[in-house]
Parts: C-alpha cells; structure tokens; sequence
C-alpha cells in the first residue's frame, strides 16, 4: 500500500493477452492502494531511435555525434527532450518497474528496447563506477513480465529460457541499481484453452497479491557462465 509502480507496456493491442496482463495488475494493484501509472508505448507513439532530437539545444560536440556523451551531458543541463524528461521523472518516482511485453526474437520489441535505450541516461540511472549495486536507481524493484510463442516444453529441449533474461535484468535493470523479482512468463496464450488463459490471468492476479513480500532474485547465477 502507498507503493508506487509504473507499467511499461508494449502492445499494439488492447484487446490481446498482454492487454489483459497490463488490466489485471492496474486493477490488483490499484486495489491494494498502490498508486499505477502506465506507459503505454505504442499509444503514446514512444520514439524508439536514440537520436539527435533528444538533446534541446546545443551539442556539447557538434563535430561528431556520440549519443551516450551527448544526452548525458544534456541531462546534467537540464536539455533532454520532453518525452525523455517525462519518462525519468515517472522511473525516478516509482518502487516497482513492471515491463509488460510479448518477447519478439527472444528479446523485448524494439519499442521498448528503445525506452531503455534512451530513458536510462548516463548520470540519470547509473554514472561513472555508479553501475550494478552502485547504479543510481537503488531501491527499486523490477519484474519482466511477457508472453511467448513457444511452449515450455519445447523451450526446455531447445535451450534455457533464462539465458535470454540475463541481459534485460543483469545488463539492463541490475546495471543501473535496480534490483530483479522472478520473471512473469506466459507460456503460448495463443496456442490454449480459453480455460488454460484464465488460468494463466488469475496466476498473475493471484501473484500481485503477494509480490511485495517477495525477494530479489540473483540476476546472474554462476550457472550462466558453466
Ligand atoms: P494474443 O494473440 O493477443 O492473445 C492470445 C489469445 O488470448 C487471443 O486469442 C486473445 O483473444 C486471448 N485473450 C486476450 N485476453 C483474454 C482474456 N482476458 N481472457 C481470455 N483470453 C484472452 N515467441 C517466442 O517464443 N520466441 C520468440 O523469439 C518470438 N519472437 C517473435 C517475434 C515477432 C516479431 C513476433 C511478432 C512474435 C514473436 N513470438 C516469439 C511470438 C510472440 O511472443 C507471441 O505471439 C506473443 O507473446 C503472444 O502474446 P499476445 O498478447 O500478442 O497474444
Ligand atoms: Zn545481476
């Protein structure tokens, strides 16, 4: 109660499983008094290219462009863009990051790729030997939630599903401070039952109800390395 959370979420569709996912955590946890804000990226017709336009004003180098310099210098003036501010602004207020998203090509669209890209600014979410543990957005919890095509079983012939969680949440989110709870996977929505969907929907509901009492997990297991 009282926790802030902030929902990014990346589907074109408000009507798809991903829809009903992002529905029933504003609906849970705006129930438990947390207050909800959600990113819709599609919606907001989120720009995903690290450009030039995010920095206002003049460039620290005009003579060649480095993105990573140039936005972290324009933070520390106050010269990002105005979407880029409001993104921050919604990340630094918040407890929880939920990151809602069907996986596309083992990783997270490009939409939301491109939220990380350009919202995670040097010298907003980590800086200098500022990184992992030290980053700048201690503190927070975040939760990868997405839906995938393929099923279980053949994901566990095919290869380890959590290999691809490592660089969302050790590279991305622990990089920057934030501390990792247990993916949210939902297994091929489209491929069963309505009765199995459900089920999946209430596992989710049912987990929010729970989620603040739980642990961060460890987002690189030497396993990963073997
Ligand atoms: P939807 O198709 O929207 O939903 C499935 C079904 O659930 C629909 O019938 C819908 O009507 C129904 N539904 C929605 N809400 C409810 C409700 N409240 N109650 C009951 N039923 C409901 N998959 C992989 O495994 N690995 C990959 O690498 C991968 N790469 C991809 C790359 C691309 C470019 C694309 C387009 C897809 C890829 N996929 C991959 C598949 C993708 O991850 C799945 O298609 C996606 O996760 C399905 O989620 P959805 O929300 O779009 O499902
Ligand atoms: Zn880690």
């Amino acid at each position: 109660p009282g926790k802030k959370v902030l929902i990014v979420y990346a589907h074109q569709e408000p009507k798809s499983f991903n829809g009903s996912l992002l529905k029933i955590a504003v609906e849970e946890l705006t129930k438990q008094g947390c207050s909800v804000t959600v990113s819709d990226l599609y919606a907001m017709q989120f720009e995903p290219r690290a450009t030039r336009n995010d920095i206002v004003g003049h460039l620290h180098n005009s003579e060649a462009f480095n993105y990573g310099v140039e936005t972290w210098e324009a933070y520390k003036r106050g010269g990002l863009s105005k979407d880029l501010v409001e993104e921050q602004k919604k990340v630094q207020e918040a407890d929880l990051l939920i990151f809602q998203f069907p996986l596309f090509w083992f990783n997270m669209p490009a939409i939301l790729k491109g939220w990380m890209d350009r919202v995670l600014v040097q010298g907003f979410a980590y800086d200098l030997s500022k990184v992992y543990d030290g980053g700048l957005l201690q503190d927070k919890l975040s939760l990868f939630s997405f839906t995938m095509g393929g099923s279980k079983e053949k994901y566990a012939i095919r290869g380890d599903i959590r290999y691809l969680l490592w660089p969302m949440q050790h590279g991305i989110m622990h990089f920057c401070g934030v501390k990792v709870l247990e993916p949210h996977i939902c297994y091929t929505p489209e491929n069963v039952s309505e009765e199995k969907r459900k089920e999946m929907l209430a596992a989710w509901s049912q987990r929010l109800k729970t989620l603040w009492k739980e642990e961060p997990i460890d987002c690189s297991p030497e396993w990963y390395f073997k």
